[in-house]
């Protein structure tokens, strides 16, 4: 079987290593050394000052909104993962969607401003599939309103905007380190938050809002632990190898899908690469489900990333926003992963050059 990703496992004798580390110090969470440990080392890879790591992605939203005093409603793309709009709704915000561009596959920079209104408290987009949006755009909006800009930056790991991280775009940017993601530690985010005070506050707010053994502040428990940490370091480890061998099948893909009918995602230029998913945009839903059923049929499971469009979830009340209803119909993402082989990526490339 051929899946959409594969987790990258590290060596287990070094994983090993660590866990004899933390069962002799006894220390198993609690910013521990390891959480630390990968803290600096994360810093120095992403370069970026102020980074704060938790528990997973979805949490880093969450304390995020909660940080910069979110309220009533937020712009923000109907076409990302489930968790950037899930996330405002648990937070009792109201998303406000503002439809993609058809290329870039990123919130239309274009559209925002006429939706902007007294009840607008900030802008959520997310950096879909790796490719950065108009940040120096979307910042300018925000300025000009006096609203706050998260980034998802899920997919963002190692990605730079002219030569500078991407991460310090914005007023918080938040980091996945699910299994699926390029970089991960099992489950695990971060928040890289880029006023100082408010990174103050986050270091607080994702541990109850204790501050020296006494709560200053509401708070949650978003806290990594020392398993996780000890994963990331392992992981961090073979970040060059697991981009690289990304870089190949991705190049590979690009040089050999001949099909007239397939688009592929516009990257912004300004943007370094990361290939953490292979998108392929096809002609309509029917050509979608043809190539899907004939790859099962080889024990190949491509993802339907993104679908549905998330104005269309069951607890979204009606929005219509057609270029991502349109494109969620008809985007598929390829198997894309380190140790995906030439023969096995040459099969996917012939079943669907084939149809
Ligand atoms: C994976 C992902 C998340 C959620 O992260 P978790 O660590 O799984 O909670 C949020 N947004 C996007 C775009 C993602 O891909």
């Amino acid at each position: 079987m051929i899946n959409v990703t594969k987790t990258y496992l590290p060596d287990i004798n070094r994983y090993k290593g660590y866990i004899d580390k933390i069962y002799g110090s006894g220390q198993i969470t609690n910013n521990g050394d390891f959480v630390r440990e990968l803290e600096n080392r994360l810093k120095e890879y992403l370069l970026v000052d102020n980074i704060i790591l938790v528990s997973n992605g979805t949490l880093a939203l969450q304390v995020a909104y909660m940080i910069l005093g979110l309220q009533k409603e937020v712009i923000t793309t109907p076409f990302s993962f489930v968790a950037t709009t899930s996330s405002l709704v648990w937070q009792g915000l109201k998303p406000r969607y503002v439809d993609i561009d058809k290329h870039t596959l990123n919130i239309d920079y274009r559209k925002i401003e006429s939706n902007i209104n007294s009840n607008t408290s900030a802008i959520v987009a997310t950096h879909v599939f790796g490719n950065g949006c108009e940040v120096d755009k979307i910042d300018g909006i925000s300025k000009r309103n006096n609203i706050k800009v998260i980034y998802d930056a899920a997919h963002c790991f190692g990605v730079d905007y002219l030569g500078k991280s991407i991460l310090s775009y914005g007023d918080i940017s938040i980091l996945s380190f699910h299994a699926t993601k390029i970089f991960h530690c099992i489950e695990g985010g971060a928040l890289i938050v880029n006023d100082k005070r408010f990174y103050n506050k986050a270091r607080e707010m994702i541990n109850f809002g204790f501050d020296n053994g006494k709560i200053v502040e509401l708070g949650i428990n978003a806290k990594m632990n020392e398993f996780q940490a000890a994963m990331g370091l392992c992981v961090l480890e073979d970040i060059d190898k697991i981009i690289n061998n990304r870089r190949l099948v991705y190049n590979h893909y690009r040089d050999s899908l001949n099909k007239q009918s397939i688009c592929f995602q516009l990257m912004n230029k300004n943007c370094s690469m990361n290939y953490c998913y292979f998108p392929i945009i096809l002609d309509s839903e029917k050509e979608l489900l043809k190539i899907t059923s004939k790859l099962l049929d080889y024990d190949i499971i491509p993802r339907r990333y993104f679908y549905p469009s998330l104005n269309k979830l069951p607890y979204i009340d009606n929005q219509s926003v057609e270029i991502s209803e349109d494109i969620s119909k008809r985007i598929l993402c390829l198997p894309i992963y380190e140790s995906l082989s030439e023969s096995s990526q040459d099969m996917i490339i012939s079943i669907i050059n084939n149809i």
